[in-house]
């Protein structure tokens, strides 16, 4: 197999050698990563200034591409430059900290898998939830090998990836795994405003997440109960119960 590895927090972090070296035993990944952090950048791609890519060395002396650019465009660039085309596999993360309900609309890493997805990889977008202190991806990057081979095995179906979420926990402590559906995530005073030397405001993006019952079934309700959480995501976001009743508004006039 073929493997495109990519994350958003840059080719530097440790949650993209610990995938790498997961996936190896696979097949040939290749790792084009940006070359500094890139998270919350969502689905931006470089369209006004030229993107450069270069050729590296991971801590672990295994060759790899930084770029210039965004996460969704090391997908294209590693596709279509590094790879020269050939790819059967894209991998996105090990992300730290978790994509979970409305979030995947802000996650580069996300943004990734939804590249690949766009460009008819099968895509898999991987994050540990956020514990406060020092991440072990080791648990993740375990489970991240064991569903490469499952979507080897299986197959994926046109036009979707996935969304995985693993608890920051240790191993014998994660339960299980589940398939969710995309929760729901809210934040709440998403402001801080403060004021600058000169009197002047300004503002700081942040918010803490508004307090609500994750339905059963849920990503977010399925890291609340300690279990990995994969979440088929489909690129078609259409509201079909919609599309019935407006077309009762007479919108011709
Ligand atoms: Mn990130």
């Amino acid at each position: 197999m073929r493997i495109l590895l990519t994350n958003d927090d840059g080719i530097y972090a440790p949650g993209l050698l610990a995938l790498a070296q997961a996936l190896r035993p696979l097949g040939e990944v290749f790792v084009v990563a940006p070359e500094r952090p890139r998270s919350a950048s969502g689905h931006s791609i470089t369209l006004h200034k030229p993107l450069r890519i270069e050729e590296m060395r991971l801590p672990d002396g295994q060759r790899a591409w930084a770029t210039s650019g965004t996460p969704a465009d090391c997908v294209t660039l590693g596709l279509d430059v590094v790879m020269e085309g050939r790819a059967d596999l894209l991998f996105s993360g090990i992300n730290a900290g978790s994509n979970l309900g409305w979030d995947l609309t802000y996650s580069g890493t996300v943004a990734a898998a939804i590249e690949g997805a766009i460009l008819g990889l099968p895509s898999v977008a991987v994050s540990v939830v956020e514990n406060g202190s020092d991440r072990d991806f080791e648990p993740a990057a375990r489970f991240s090998r064991r569903l490469a081979e499952a979507i080897r095995d299986n197959g994926m179906e046109r036009w979707t990836l996935l969304n995985v979420n693993v608890p920051a926990l240790p191993q014998e402590r994660i339960r299980g795994v589940t398939v969710t559906h995309q929760g729901r995530r809210q934040y709440v005073d998403r402001i801080d405003r403060r004021v600058d030397p000169w009197g002047r405001a300004y503002y700081w993006l942040r918010g803490s997440l508004k307090e609500e019952t994750p339905d059963e079934g849920s990503d977010v309700h399925a890291i609340l109960e300690d279990r990995i959480s994969v979440t088929p995501v489909h690129l078609d976001m259409t509201a079909y119960s919609l599309i019935a009743p407006m077309r009762e508004w007479k919108l011709e006039g």
